[in-house]
């Protein structure tokens, strides 16, 4: 059965309208055909009106039809489910039922256009309100309807049930929104590729970027100029791809001429469409480069010296690892140069880091030029190089390095307008003969290099087994000198000087000694030099200091004549910045006059920094202490240059002494440094005087002072106090006889 509704009274009687069915709607025709005419003509428009009934029954969308006044004339069954009310319902409803007051005026609007212009009206965007007062959302059309006459008698149309769509293209809209709120915060791009990896897609929240999608847009990744990271390169990448899997975090690189290197971080996964073929890549990128160098600066800060740019400790064990797998891999050989500057640290501590920081630049420069660009040069720290020389076969070829190496440390280095001189000690460790890992060759070539120290500095050395001895009784040696001095195992001898002329003792000399517990009696030849390096020498030295002038005043209350006391002093001790104070409170404790003091330097102290040096020799003998320079003739400096410190004595070295009967040319040294320290009124002493011809010689050639072993050795402190008294007491007999 048909369900449309029709209400006949068009042209509208008012408000009130009644559902009908349509069968009951033509009533009047004012025709005058005959009966039977009448009777078929109204058959065929009961058939027209029925077949019209049934198609717009048939039709799946709302149908409608309104008076002039938009009173409800027609209606379908899908019209009355839209809105939700039986047909009876509807015929009652008026038009503020089913519309918002403003919804109704648009589509009155609507009607009025369609009345005016005559043309129909689709797409029409409008809501009714449903019987249970939600709103449904409907796609209407709307279409002039013309009674028999011809005459304009309402408006039909078409609703279609929009409701579900519009809510889906609203979730839709919502979604793509989140979806690039979501990309633009978490990346710089999105991006579509298709099945043959080309880019299809590509946006930015970024609209300076457009050039840059106009150069990737249909191009494949590895078609862009990116380099990609990682051990697969761009083939692993590929392959992945092909086999149409996910990938997160791959990171891409490239550099464009006159840009800085751009990076990027890339995530993609295929798609498939609903029959599951693959049809490309989505994914997105996001920029990383401030990240990426800001990690390389990190790793590049790891892994070398700020200082000199030069790799670090780290950085240098690894690339000798390598070299150990290179070299077992192709059967090659191989060196390590351990290098430590000789006199880095007086130069730092007397002209300050500064200067020690630009020492250590140059030096590190020349080593690099010395060596080629395949080897490998590194600073381990402080004064501390290393160098790995790569396919070095035989000691011979590591030698010529070596020999280059200290000729570039030796030349001189001006600083803070000084010239200043540093030299090496280099250790070298052969691969495989001397160490076959890392931290074999390392230990090994440090262990050469002190073996070099020990020769006497500037010098090179090949590892041994000799050498490994060596060096374990020096940590051994090292362990207890940091105990020496708290277990009380230090203690100081004395030797006397003696004036050539009258005999008469003319001051003493405080040597250190050490009485190990665990190594018995250690010369000072052996520890004196590793308490310098260990930075141990400066509370010794104190404590020698302060012992020296307690003994001095001791041996004047038990009655001897007062006696110039002479103390050694270290190049450590000499750069201390403490160094005139504490003088002062030593002299200041003990009450020791500060004429009676004299402090032995050695010429390799006044030289490094000759400014800061007369300052503070100049500021020690304002305090009224005397000042010598011991073991003069050994080191570098010349008279010419000592002229201008305040210096009282001179100690001719005794490797001079030891020979003058037999080595012509240390007898002349001897002859001239005599005469050249009278001229500058020093006081000369010769040092080492065992012999009776040396005396006779040091007397004829007008030096002052005398000490060695001739007269006295160094004797303990009661033994002192007793050589003076007999010694006092035969001069004055020999001088009465
Ligand atoms: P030095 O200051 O030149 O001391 C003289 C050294 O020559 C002493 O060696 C002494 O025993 C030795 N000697 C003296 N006369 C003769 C001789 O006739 N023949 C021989 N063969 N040797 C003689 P020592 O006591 O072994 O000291 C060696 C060096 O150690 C000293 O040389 C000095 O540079 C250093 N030293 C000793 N005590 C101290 C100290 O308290 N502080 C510092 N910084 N260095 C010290
Ligand atoms: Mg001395
Ligand atoms: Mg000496």
């Amino acid at each position: 059965m048909s369900a449309s509704y029709k209400n006949d009274d068009l042209g509208g009687s008012g408000s009130k309208h009644q559902a009908e069915p349509v069968n009951a709607a033509d009533e009047q025709s004012g025709d005058n055909r005959s009966s039977s005419q009448r009777s078929s003509l109204q058959d065929n428009t009961l058939n027209n009106a029925r077949h019209i009934q049934d198609i717009i029954e048939s039709i799946q969308d709302s149908y409608y039809e309104v008076d002039l006044k938009g009173n409800l004339k027609q209606f379908n069954t899908a019209y009355c489910e839209l809105l939700g009310y039986t047909a009876e319902q509807m015929w009652k409803l008026t038009p503020h039922d089913r519309h918002t007051k403003e919804m109704a005026a648009l589509i009155n609007r609507a009607f009025i256009e369609v009345y005016k212009t005559g043309v129909s009206k689709k797409s029409l965007d409008w809501e009714y309100i449903h019987k249970d007062r939600s709103t449904v959302r409907v796609e209407g059309s709307v279409n002039l309807v013309r009674d028999a006459k011809g005459e304009l008698a309402g408006f039909r149309g078409i609703l279609r049930d929009v409701t579900e769509q519009r809510k889906i293209e609203q979730a839709l809209r919502e979604s793509e929104a989140r979806f690039r709120a979501l990309t633009h915060l978490s990346s710089d791009w999105y991006w579509e590729q298709d099945e043959e990896f080309r880019f299809t897609r590509l946006e930015s929240r970024d609209a300076t970027r457009d050039s840059v999608r106009n150069e990737l847009f249909g191009k494949r990744t590895w078609e862009t100029g990116y380099d990609i990271q990682g051990d697969e390169g761009w083939n692993g990448f590929r392959q992945l791809l092909e086999s149409h899997q996910p990938f997160r975090d791959v990171v891409m690189h490239r550099q464009l001429e006159g840009e800085k290197r751009h990076f990027v971080n890339v995530s993609g996964e295929p798609v498939f469409n609903c029959e599951g073929v693959f049809t490309g890549y989505r994914g997105v990128s996001r920029e990383i480069t401030d990240q990426k160098l800001a990690e390389e600066r990190i790793q590049y800060m790891a892994t070398h010296d700020t200082l000199t740019k030069l790799p670090n400790r780290a950085m240098f064990s690894q690339l000798l690892n390598i070299a150990v797998s290179g070299a077992l891999r192709y059967q090659r050989n191989f060196a390590v140069l351990f290098i430590d500057l000789d006199r880095f640290k007086i130069v730092n501590d007397t002209l300050g880091h500064e200067a020690g920081d630009l020492l250590l630049q140059e030096i590190s420069q020349r080593f690099k030029n010395a060596i080629r660009a395949s080897d490998v040069l590194a600073r381990l720290g402080g004064d501390e190089f290393v160098i790995l020389l790569q396919e070095v076969s035989d000691t011979a070829q590591a030698s010529i390095v070596a020999r280059k190496i200290l000729l570039a440390a030796f030349d001189p280095v001006v600083l803070m307008g000084q010239e200043c001189r540093v030299t090496a000690s280099i250790g070298i460790a052969m691969y495989p003969s001397h160490g076959e890992d890392e931290p074999m060759l390392m230990k090994n070539a440090d262990i050469a290099m002190y073996a070099a120290k020990e020769e006497g500095k500037n010098n090179f050395q090949f590892f041994s087994k000799e050498i490994k001895t060596s060096s374990l009784k020096r940590l051994s040696l090292e362990a207890n000198l940091r105990h020496a001095l708290e277990r009380k195992e230090l203690f100081l001898h004395y030797q006397a000087k003696v004036d050539l002329v009258n005999r008469k003792i003319s001051g003493v000399e405080a040597l250190l000694r050490w009485e190990c517990a665990e190594l018995g009696s250690v010369s000072p030849a052996q520890f004196i030099p590793l308490a310098e390096e260990t930075g141990l020498i400066i509370a010794i030295g104190k404590w020698v200091l302060r012992s020296a002038c307690i003994q001095n005043m001791e041996w004047q209350r038990q009655g001897l004549p007062p006696i110039c006391m002479a103390v050694n002093l270290s190049v450590r001790q000499f750069a201390d910045a403490d160094l005139l104070d504490d003088i002062r409170a030593v002299l200041k404790e003990t009450g020791m006059p500060p004429e009676l003091l004299e402090l032995e330097i050695t010429e390799g102290m006044v030289i490094v920094n000759t400014d800061r040096a007369i300052t503070l020799l100049r500021a020690i003998k304002n305090i009224g202490v005397r000042i010598a320079i011991d073991d003069f003739g050994t080191g570098y400096s010349s008279l010419a240059q000592l002229k201008n410190f305040p210096i009282d004595t001179l100690k001719v070295d005794r490797s001079f002494i030891r020979d003058i009967a037999t080595n012509s040319k240390h007898k002349g040294i001897t002859e001239a440094i005599i005469a050249m320290g009278k001229t500058l009124s020093m006081t000369v002493v010769a040092e080492g005087v065992e012999t009776t011809e040396q005396e006779a010689f040091l007397l004829d050639h007008g030096c002052d002072e005398m000490q060695g072993y001739y007269f006295s050795k160094p004797i303990a402190a009661n033994e002192f106090a007793e050589l003076m008294l007999t010694h006092v007491e035969a001069l004055r007999v020999s001088r009465q006889v």
